[in-house]
């Protein structure tokens, strides 16, 4: 069959099977649609039925997670953990906790997780869950309640061969700990079933610095296909949780000027740069007040956009770090109409496909979520190999690791781009080299 057909019938099927699931139909297309030069060079991939396979979760568990408020009131969230496909190792990938979490959005993500974990280098399989939880508002001992009814059936189901989570929306080094708490205390283990744990116990040194470094590194990288640097450029970026901070954080030490922050409420814009005090002030606001982005208009005197995303304000570099679909078609024109020659994503599938167009088309350096924020999780890998040879790494020795992977990474994506005839495609180059590796890595395995 020609693999055009092969690709429709396989989208088709997924559209049939996964009906309202638009978040993980929106992945899935974006990936097929890279493939089909790769499957008339590997007719093989096309008789083993791997596409048809490999858009299907190995296993997929929900659960009912109940716990109490602080005035005795009783709570029942969902629990969930896509566990897609173990391949090349454990399943590994964050767990959510929002509001807006649903199948939809956990497969999407434990989707593009199985590409971006192959491109690490590392030996690390896909998976992603979370809850619809939310922990905005909520005490600590009210997440303590609830991270420990989450883990009190998640327990079963992973470990440090199985299946390895980490952090993602909502969850961070608080979450974590109360989580790997509970699993020790119901497993009688003490093991590194988790990542992005605090450095006095098993975590690793640059976890939490790692997917905004990384999406800086990569991005440097781009820059330096077209002879450019860092120093002097201006960049937006959205969010203002653990991936935007230390994206910041990496531009300043490049010589960049970030000028945007965001949260669900709106866009701070601060024209003179966030520098190394004013992120010492973002980093307590939203670590350990817990506060809302726009406080930092309120102490620094600067512009608040009540509502809005960062895309109107010129910049010549974009990172969206938020969350998904944050760009849309319009964001992408707007961006290009004021001068943004570079995009790279922190968050998550944050441009629309229509939005990724528009990059390709106008030759905007495009660096995709699955290749540019790919760093978080390769130390997350790091963070395991330290836990099993039970070592800890320094600082120095975890950076230029988690450097040289972004560079591998990049790469990677140019030459598959290359190779399959479309150079300087990384949306295109990243899918490809991701899926050859896993593709390959499941012939090898038989039909599993
Ligand atoms: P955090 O919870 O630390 O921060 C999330 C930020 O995004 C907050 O500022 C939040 O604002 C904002 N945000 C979340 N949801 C929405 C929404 N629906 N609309 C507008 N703003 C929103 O999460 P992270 O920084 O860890 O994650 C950010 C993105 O990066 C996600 O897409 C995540 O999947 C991705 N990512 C994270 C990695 C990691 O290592 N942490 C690794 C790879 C990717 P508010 O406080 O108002 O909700």
């Amino acid at each position: 069959m020609e693999a055009n057909t092969v690709i429709q019938a396989v989208y088709e099927q997924v559209l049939a099977r996964n009906p309202g699931e638009a978040e993980f139909q929106q992945a899935v297309k974006e990936v097929l649609d890279c493939l089909g030069p790769v499957l008339k060079k590997h007719p093989e991939y096309v008789e083993a039925k791997i596409l048809d396979r490999i858009v299907e979760p190995e296993r997929q568990i929900m659960f009912r997670v109940p716990w109490q408020d602080d005035k005795g009131n009783i709570h029942v969230n969902r629990g969930f953990r896509f566990e897609f496909n173990s391949a090349l190792g454990p399943y590994k990938g964050g767990l959510r906790f929002h509001p807006t979490v649903s199948a939809s959005i956990l497969k999407f993500l434990g989707f593009e997780q199985v590409f971006k974990n192959a491109l690490t280098t590392l030996p690390m399989g896909g998976g992603k869950g979370g809850s619809d939880f939310d922990p905005k508002g909520k005490s600590d001992n009210e997440v303590m309640r609830f991270c420990q009814s989450f883990m009190t059936e998640l327990f079963r189901h992973i470990g440090p061969d199985t299946d390895v989570p980490a952090g993602d929306i909502g969850v961070g080094g608080r979450e974590i700990g109360f989580m790997f708490g509970q699993y020790k205390r119901l497993r009688n283990e003490f093991t590194g079933v988790l990542t992005g744990k605090a450095l006095n116990w098993g975590g690793s040194l640059i976890r939490p610095e790692a997917t905004g470094y990384g999406c800086v590194y990569f991005a440097e990288e781009m820059l330096k296909t077209r002879g450019q640097s860092f120093e002097g450029k201006v960049c937006t970026v959205s969010g203002s949780g653990n991936v935007a901070q230390y994206t910041i954080e990496k531009l300043n030490q490049l010589g960049a000027k970030a000028v945007s922050l965001s949260d669900s409420n709106g866009t701070i814009y601060d024209p003179d740069g966030i520098n190394t005090e004013k992120l010492a002030f973002i980093l307590n606001l939203k670590n350990v007040k817990r506060g809302r982005i726009k406080e930092y208009s309120d102490k620094f005197g600067v512009e608040y956009l009540e509502g809005k995303r960062p895309w109107g304000i010129k910049c010549d570099c974009a990172f969206p770090s938020a969350t998904q679909n944050e760009i849309d078609v319009e964001d992408a024109k707007t961006l290009l109409k004021n001068g943004c020659t570079l995009v790279a994503e922190g968050a998550n599938m944050p441009s629309t496909p229509e939005a990724i167009n528009q990059y390709i088309t106008n030759k905007v350096l495009y660096g995709p979520a699955k290749a540019a924020n790919a760093g978080g999780v390769a130390t997350s890998g790091l963070e395991m190999s330290q836990n099993s040879a039970r070592l800890s790494w320094t600082r120095e020795e975890v950076d230029e690791r988690l450097h040289n992977i972004m560079i591998a990474i990049h790469n990677q994506s140019y030459e598959a781009a290359e190779e399959y005839g479309q150079p300087g495609n990384l949306a295109m180059g990243a899918n490809i080299a991701g899926f050859v590796k896993v593709a390959d890595s499941m012939l090898d395995q038989g039909l599993v």
